[in-house]
């Protein structure tokens, strides 16, 4: 039991950095990732930083060409989660790619959120919600937010 509270806590709250970018600026930002907020607020711009993990490598400043294949792969649903290969560096390799893992590119994401236990008065337990992702948008849970 105290094992699997760990492990959950552990997945909604991890103790690694992940890459947040802008693809306006064409920065990387490390940030405590969490799932509620996938999008945080660039430090420069105030526009959308998105979570792209923690492998995320971000291209030079000046490789424009590169921001926009990583910006193209991020809005088609892959935000640089694992999909078995490494992501492709051009556009036409990022084409070919977003086809070849359509059955792999991100459709939503699981929140967890504290509810009231259904039968044990008074505890609380923790649940996994499915939202929707949309790129540029945090998770909105589908009841309002229960915690
Ligand atoms: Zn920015």
């Amino acid at each position: 039991m105290a094992l699997k509270k760990d492990q959950t806590q552990s997945s909604a709250r991890p103790d690694y950095l992940a890459a947040h970018a802008c693809f306006d600026c064409r920065k990387s930002f490390k940030r405590k990732p969490d799932i509620r907020q996938l999008v945080k607020l660039c430090p420069d711009c105030g526009g959308p930083a998105v979570n792209l993990g923690r492998k995320f490598k971000p291209p030079a400043k000046d490789k424009v060409s590169e921001w926009e294949v990583v910006r193209f792969l991020y809005e088609s649903g892959f935000p640089f989660h694992s999909v078995g290969e490494p992501y492709p560096r051009t556009m036409s390799e990022a084409k070919d790619f977003v086809q070849r893992y359509e059955a792999s590119k991100i459709k939503s994401v699981k929140v967890p959120v504290w509810t009231d236990h259904p039968v044990r008065k008074g505890k609380r337990q923790l649940r996994y919600i499915s939202c929707s992702w949309t790129p540029y948008e945090n998770p909105v849970l589908p009841d309002g937010d229960p915690t």
